[in-house]
C-alpha cells in the first residue's frame, strides 16, 4: 500500500483536530460499539485531551441516517467518526455539510474521497490496503493521533487490542501498518509479541477454559465441552486448572505440540492448524494473570462492554480507569457463557438453515443475541458446519426494535476468490428491503424488516451470483 499517501491524509485530519482544539471548540466523536470501535474513540478522546482541547464521546452500534441527522442537530463545529462513517459518505455530506468532518476508518469507502472541502476521510482502503488485515479502526485513529502529537505512540498497545479484537492476525501473523503500530510499541517498551497459543484466556483462565472456549479454531471433541477439556488435559500431563502464562516455555511447546496433533488427527484443515500458535500481544503496562495484559483479553474485555451499551465504560478502561475495569470484569464471564450458548445452538439446530446456491442462512430468533451473530456465523464455519466456500448469514431479532432483524455475513479467504464481496452485497440487499447493510469483503452486517427473510434469503443468493467470476477482492 502507499503508505506515505495515506499519512498524508492522516496529517491533514490531524490538522484540522488541531485546529478546532485551538479554536476551543469541542471535538465530537463518534466510534464504533466493539472493541476496534472502543480503542478508536479511546486513542482519539487521549489525544484530544492531551492537546488541552475538550470532546465528548458517543459509542454506536452502527451509522444510520437517522444518526446523522440528530448530530446534525447538534450543530457542532467539528465531528470525528472512528471505525466507522466509510460507508456513510453520502449520507455524511448530505446533513453534515456545515462542519468539518474527519472520518477515521478502514471500511471499504463509498468513495476515495469526500467531495466537501472540510471533510476529510483518513482510509487506507483507496491507497491498497486490505480492510480486515492491513489496519483497523483503532489503527487509523493511532496514525491520526500520532500525527497530532509524537507523544501518543504511548498508543500503540491500545491500538493492536483493537487490531486484535478485529481479528487482523487471524492467520496467524500482523499484516500492513499493524507492523509499525508494533514497532513503534516495541521501542517504547510497553508490548511484545510472542508466538504462542492465540486463544482466549491466557491470563485469566484455567487452561480448562482456554480450551473449552476455542470457537477460532475449533478443538475437536474440547470445544465447547469443558469436562472433555479437562480429561484431554490431564492425559497429556497437564494440571487443567493452571492459566497459560504460569507454565514455563517448554510446557508451552508440550502444549502447542499436543494439540496440533489432536487437530491433525481430527482432519482439521490446514487453516486451522496454522493460526493456533501465532503473534500474541503481551504488555508489561499491567501484571500477568490481568486480561489487560494480553491483547486478545483485553479486546475480548472491551467487546463485553460494548455487547452491554457501555461503550464508555470501555473507553474509560483504556485511558486506565481501574474502577471501570473492575465494573467490567464482571460482564465478561456472561459474555463468554452467551457465546458458547450461542454455539451450541448452531450446532444443535444448523440442519434449520437454508443452504442456497451462494449461500447459507440461518434464522436464530431470540436465541442467539443480535450482538453474537457475527460470531455464531464464523462457528458455523470453522466448526465445519458450512463448506467454507460458501458465506453463512446468521440473523437474530434485533434486541433494539422487534420489527427488524440484524444479520451477519461471515465468509473465508477461499470464497472470496470466487469473487464476493459480502459488504457490497448487504448493501446492495439491504436498499432494497429497507434497511441498512455493508462492511468487508469477508465480514459484513445488515439489518432489515422482520418479515422480509424470505426476500432476504433470494436477493442475497441473487447478489452473490453476480459477483461470482468477477475478480477476487481482497479487502
Ligand atoms: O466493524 P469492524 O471493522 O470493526 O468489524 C470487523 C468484523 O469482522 C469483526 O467482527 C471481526 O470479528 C470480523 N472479521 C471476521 N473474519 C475476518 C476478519 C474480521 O469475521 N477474517
Ligand atoms: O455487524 P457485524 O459485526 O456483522 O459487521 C461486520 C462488519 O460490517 C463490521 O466491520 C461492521 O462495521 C460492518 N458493517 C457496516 N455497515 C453495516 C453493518 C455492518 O459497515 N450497516
Ligand atoms: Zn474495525
Amino acid at each position: 500500500m502507499d503508505k506515505g499517501a495515506f499519512l498524508e491524509r492522516a496529517r491533514e485530519g490531524a490538522e484540522l483536530i488541531k485546529m478546532h482544539i485551538e479554536l476551543g471548540h469541542t471535538i465530537r466523536l463518534i466510534s464504533h460499539r466493539d472493541a476496534d470501535g472502543i480503542t478508536a474513540g479511546a486513542i482519539l478522546a487521549k489525544a484530544v485531551a492531551r492537546e488541552g482541547g475538550t470532546f465528548q464521546l458517543s459509542i454506536v452500534k452502527q451509522v444510520s441516517e437517522d444518526l446523522i441527522r440528530e448530530l446534525a442537530e447538534e450543530r457542532r463545529e467539528i465531528y470525528v467518526f472512528s471505525d466507522l462513517g466509510s460507508g456513510s459518505m453520502e449520507l455524511i455530506e448530505k446533513h453534515l455539510d456545515f462542519a468539518t468532518v474527519v472520518v477515521a476508518d478502514h471500511h471499504p469507502p463509498e468513495k476515495e474521497s469526500f467531495s466537501n472541502d472540510s471533510h476529510v476521510l483518513v482510509n487506507p482502503v483507496p491507497f491498497g490496503a486490505n480492510s480486515v488485515r492491513d489496519l483497523s479502526g483503532s489503527g487509523v485513529a493511532y496514525f491520526v493521533a500520532k500525527e497530532m502529537n509524537e507523544k501518543n505512540r504511548d498508543l500503540a498497545y491500545i491500538a493492536l487490542v483493537g487490531s486484535v479484537g478485529d481479528m487482523q492476525e487471524i492467520d496467524g501473523t500482523f499484516h500492513g501498518m499493524n507492523l509499525d503500530i508494533i514497532e513503534d510499541g516495541k521501542e517504547l517498551g510497553i508490548l511484545e509479541v510472542r508466538k504462542e497459543l492465540r486463544l482466549f484466556g491466557r491470563e485469566s483462565r484455567p487452561l480448562r477454559q482456554m480450551l473449552a472456549y476455542s470457537t477460532n479454531p475449533e478443538l475437536p471433541g474440547i470445544t465447547g465441552d469443558e469436562r472433555n477439556a479437562i480429561e484431554w488435559l490431564r492425559s497429556k500431563g497437564f494440571d487443567p486448572d493452571v492459566h497459560y502464562w504460569q507454565l514455563r516455555e517448554e510446557e508451552k511447546r508440550k502444549l502447542h505440540d499436543a494439540l496440533v496433533i489432536h487437530l491433525i488427527k481430527h482432519g482439521a484443515p490446514k487453516e486451522a492448524i496454522d493460526r493456533l500458535i501465532g503473534d500474541v500481544v503481551v504488555s508489561p503496562l499491567y501484571p500477568e494473570g490481568d486480561p489487560r495484559h494480553e491483547a486478545r483479553e483485553f479486546a475480548t474485555l472491551l467487546n463485553a462492554t460494548g455487547r452491554l451499551n457501555a461503550g464508555t465504560l470501555g473507553v474509560a478502561i483504556c485511558l486506565g480507569d481501574e474502577d471501570a475495569y473492575k465494573k467490567a470484569k464482571k460482564m465478561l464471564d456472561d459474555y463468554k457463557r452467551e457465546q458458547i450458548e450461542a454455539r451450541k445452538f448452531i450446532v444443535q439446530n444448523w440442519s434449520m438453515a437454508d443452504e442456497g446456491e451462494h449461500a447459507y442462512v440461518f434464522y436464530a430468533g431470540k436465541n442467539i443475541r443480535d450482538t453474537l451473530v457475527g460470531i455464531a456465523a464464523n462457528i458455523a464455519i470453522n466448526a465445519g458446519l458450512a463448506d467454507p466456500e460458501k458465506p453463512v448469514v446468521v440473523i437474530a431479532d434485533s434486541e433494539e426494535d422487534e420489527n427488524l432483524v440484524k444479520g451477519s455475513a461471515r465468509t473465508t479467504e477461499k470464497a472470496l476468490a470466487k469473487g464476493y464481496h459480502l459488504g457490497e452485497a448487504l448493501k446492495e440487499v439491504a436498499e432494497k428491503l429497507g434497511g441498512e447493510g455493508g462492511g468487508h469483503a469477508i465480514a459484513a452486517g445488515i439489518r432489515f424488516p422482520k418479515g422480509r427473510i424470505d426476500e432476504f434469503i433470494r436477493l442475497f443468493n441473487e447478489a452473490l451470483a453476480k459477483q461470482v467470476g468477477r475478480e477476487g477482492s481482497e479487502d
